[in-house]
């Protein structure tokens, strides 16, 4: 399902030259609509190539505004349900809102440490160099690491 840009609800990031969805995508798919040649909507994003789209939801995540749903082609699949989430700084919530009308939420943790910071190590030992060449040796991570046992290994 590609990318569908509510234009009631997106605001062109406030006009910045690269919105986020912009920013985000990665296959460069979203475009602002600056003065609205397009699709006559003026400073609204847009999916210019939707069946390029990966379906990744990275500008969906990202958007501020939750302007951003994904949809099936309407000549497929009937509209009126979505799916939208909202993003904050260690959780997702996704509001499911299905045909009938029903309306289910659900929140995710997305983190595991406070926004920003990054642990990847954490919990995990040291890799022991001497044990290079044993089955299963376990990388993990060098503390201080000599480059030279490394290339020489
Ligand atoms: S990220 Fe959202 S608000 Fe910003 S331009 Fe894209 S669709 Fe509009
Ligand atoms: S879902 Fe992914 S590939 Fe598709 S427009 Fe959004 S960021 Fe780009």
């Amino acid at each position: 399902m590609p990318t569908f840009v509510r234009t009631d609800k997106c605001d062109g990031c406030k006009g910045q030259d690269k919105t986020a969805c912009m920013y985000i995508c990665p296959h460069d798919l979203m475009k602002l609509d600056k003065d609205g040649s397009f699709t006559g909507h003026a400073m609204k994003a847009f999916n210019q190539e939707p069946e390029q789209c990966w379906e990744c939801y990275s500008c969906v995540k990202i958007c501020p505004q939750q302007a951003i749903e994904c949809r099936h082609y309407a000549d497929i699949v009937p509209l009126g349900a979505s799916v939208q989430p909202l993003r904050g700084s260690d959780s997702i919530m996704w509001t499911i809102k299905f045909r009938n009308g029903t309306l289910k939420r659900f929140k995710f943790p997305i983190r595991t440490t406070p926004e920003g910071s990054i642990e990847p190590y954490a919990g995990k030992p040291e890799a022991d160099l001497s044990k290079i060449d044993q089955p299963g040796y376990y990388t993990g991570y060098l503390k201080e690491a000599d480059r030279s046992q490394l290339l020489n290994a």
